[in-house]
């Protein structure tokens, strides 16, 4: 698996979020006469199933193993909405239900009663238990996911994760 698929697969885990981009227009316009509600009505319009085939199947044609790579965009793009689904609960409670069928159907509303909060304890326990995992492979494996951003930079990284901690 290359550079290039690591990336896409990496993609299609954070992509369900463009439609949260609406937060900006949103807050920049909230006391104006006329309030663009983007984030309020959009966000979660891209947490679907039809999205998710888009993007594995864009992911597909754009690598070289390309059955891996899709399979695993979409399975990237699904632990995104089991993720939103177990611990993103806003602060004023409200559930984000996931459109899953959407815009086909708007039948599939999921949503699971014990959801917690986006700033909640688990949520940090998980970042700091993937932050771990993280350090431990690039200290391992020789490449972390600076690689995505520069290549010298995560080579820096590692180089200076493996003086610290000698193999
Ligand atoms: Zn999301």
């Amino acid at each position: 698996m290359n550079l290039k698929e690591r990336v896409l697969i990496t993609f299609a885990g954070v992509v369900p979020d463009v439609d949260g981009l609406g937060i900006i227009p949103e807050l920049l316009t909230r006391k104006s006469a006329h309030p663009l509600a983007w984030f309020s009505l959009y966000h979660h319009q891209l947490h679907n199933l039809a999205f998710a085939l888009l993007v594995a199947g864009a992911s597909f044609f754009l690598a070289k193993n390309r059955w891996l790579t899709g399979s695993l965009a979409f399975l990237s793009f699904h632990l995104h909405l089991l993720e939103d689904l177990l611990g993103s609960r806003g602060p004023e409670g409200y559930q984000w239900p996931i459109p899953y069928l959407s815009p086909f159907s708007h039948a599939a509303q999921l949503t699971w009663s014990g959801q917690w909060a986006l700033n909640a304890w688990p949520n940090y326990l998980i970042t700091f238990c993937l932050l771990a995992i993280t350090f431990y492979l690039a200290w391992s494996k020789g490449r972390s996911p600076i690689e995505m951003v520069s290549e010298r930079a995560d080579g820096a990284f590692v180089a200076a994760l493996r003086r610290r901690f000698p193999l």
